[in-house]
């Protein structure tokens, strides 16, 4: 395997003497543990592990199986993620988070915010921003599997949302680190690794913060972390941004299991730190901060800057509304529109959220793609057959064997006798997966090119 960078071995030793340090590096060398989060709706084909002490839906898995060829994986019913990562969750467990306004400023692939989104409920709204342009694609993949229809994924730089003055109650830095928590799981990242990047990191860092406080409401809570060990883009940082804005920030409660966990606690102002070490805590390496902005919450927040710009979402006629309510479970909650082509639902409480959204960011996607109306009819996207809110009985479903699962999940050639004429609902042991259409003996995989497996 690939050495620890020599610069970074020194620091540790420094930073935690000699016998800690060798047990961290140590550490670095075993195998990760491989976890995963359950989806709470979609979940109950998940693989079964041990818990993840800090984490609701979380679990450890004893051998790390091939989720490619896990179709469940493939449906959203659960997401590959880190353990340490999904402590995020746990800073928020003393909040009532269902039905609140939530960006997550660094987003891709997407582990955090589809945690978040899962913690607001179908009720709340999740901003997921991603500002580079391949990861963001990724990111609405992993968006449209989770199946909330909850969450809006954009592609901007963070101080884009700086007109979006104090409308979130909640905002998430995930951010771009030089990544020595990567260590263990991507050994290439060891590589990769310089003092001179955990500087120009720490900079960046500074940045995003900066415009993470203006989109946060008084009374909201901020989350930091990164997935580095080093005190100048963790603790630095954080000292930094309190020597700014310090008399504006509110300790919460802190998480008083943490120290049993094996994570190692602080406090840099009114933040509670949180750090994984992953010779004391069953997890990558991982550092957490949390602080409440001074101030009442008023529901709405204010109104902001925005630019002067057209929404580019329009409202569906009502001819189009009635096709698309035979494939919703609750009609009457939510509201279609059209960006393009395609037609999409949001809840009907959301939508003027959206649709400000989509005039002053680029947004990639938002709530849930419905399809193409063709002739009346709707043509559905691959995204619909993940909704939670998807209304089954609006075609038959054919449950396949996990065989036949993975060549539909190939965009393979399936028998027309799995099927009836005209448009399925592919599932396998209850996970809908996808779409086809029977024509005689002729079926048509509907399941999206971007999605498909492409081994054998
Ligand atoms: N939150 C993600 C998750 O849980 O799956 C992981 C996010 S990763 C640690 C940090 C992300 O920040 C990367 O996707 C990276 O592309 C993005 N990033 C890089 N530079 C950035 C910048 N200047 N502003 C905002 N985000 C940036």
């Amino acid at each position: 395997m690939q050495q620890l960078p020599e610069a970074f071995r020194e620091r540790v030793m420094r930073d935690l003497g000699v016998e800690a340090g060798e047990a961290l590096c140590a550490a670095l060398d075993t195998p990760s543990p491989t976890a995963i989060r359950r989806h709470p709706q979609k979940g109950a084909e998940a693989p079964v592990g041990e818990p993840i002490p800090w984490s609701e839906w979380g679990s450890y898995l004893s051998e790390r199986p091939s989720f490619t060829l896990d179709p469940a994986f493939h449906g959203g019913a659960y997401y590959v993620q880190e353990a340490s990562s999904q402590f995020v969750g746990r800073l928020l467990a003393g909040e009532q988070m269902a039905g609140k306004r939530l960006l997550d400023l660094c987003a891709a692939p997407g582990g955090k915010s589809t945690l978040y989104a899962t913690l607001v409920g179908e009720e709340g709204l999740v901003v997921a921003n991603e500002v580079d342009r391949r990861r963001v694609q990724i990111l609405a993949d992993n968006v449209r599997k989770w199946g909330l229809g909850n969450v809006v994924v954009t592609t901007n730089e963070a101080a884009d949302f700086e007109p979006l003055e104090e409308w979130f109650d909640v905002v998430a830095v995930d951010a771009p680190c030089s990544g020595e928590g990567m260590f263990r799981r991507l050994p290439e990242s060891r590589e990769e690794w310089s003092e001179g990047a955990v500087g120009q990191c720490a900079a960046i860092q500074r940045e995003i913060l900066g415009s993470a406080w203006q989109a946060l409401k008084p009374g909201g809570i901020l989350i930091y972390s990164t997935c580095t060990f080093n005190h100048t883009e963790d603790e630095e940082v954080l000292v930094d941004f309190v020597a700014r804005v310090g008399e504006e920030c509110v300790a919460l409660e802190p998480v008083s299991e943490a120290e049993a966990w094996g994570i190692e606690v602080g406090r840099v102002g009114a933040f509670h730190t949180y750090r994984f070490y992953p010779h004391r805590a069953k997890g990558e390496g991982f550092f957490a901060a949390v602080v409440r902005k001074v101030g009442e919450a008023t529901k709405s927040g204010r109104r902001g800057r925005d630019r002067k710009a057209k929404s580019v979402i329009q409202p569906v006629d009502k001819r189009e509304m009635q096709e698309l309510s035979r494939w919703l479970q609750e009609p009457e909650q939510m509201r279609c529109y059209r960006a393009g082509e395609l037609l999409y639902a949001v809840r009907a409480s959301r939508y003027e959220e959206v649709e400000r959204l989509s005039g002053m960011l680029r947004v990639v996607y938002a709530g849930v793609a419905m399809g193409e109306i063709f002739k009346g009819k709707l043509k559905p996207e691959g995204a619909l057959a993940f909704y939670v809110g998807l209304r089954r009985e609006a075609v038959p479903e054919a449950e396949l064997s996990q065989q036949e699962a993975l060549e539909f999940l190939r965009k393979g050639e399936l028998a027309a006798t799995l099927f009836e004429e005209g448009l399925n609902l592919v599932c396998h042991r209850g996970v809908s997966l996808g779409f086809v259409k029977r024509i005689g003996a002729r079926v048509n995989n509907l399941y999206p090119h971007s999605l498909r497996i492409l081994n054998k």
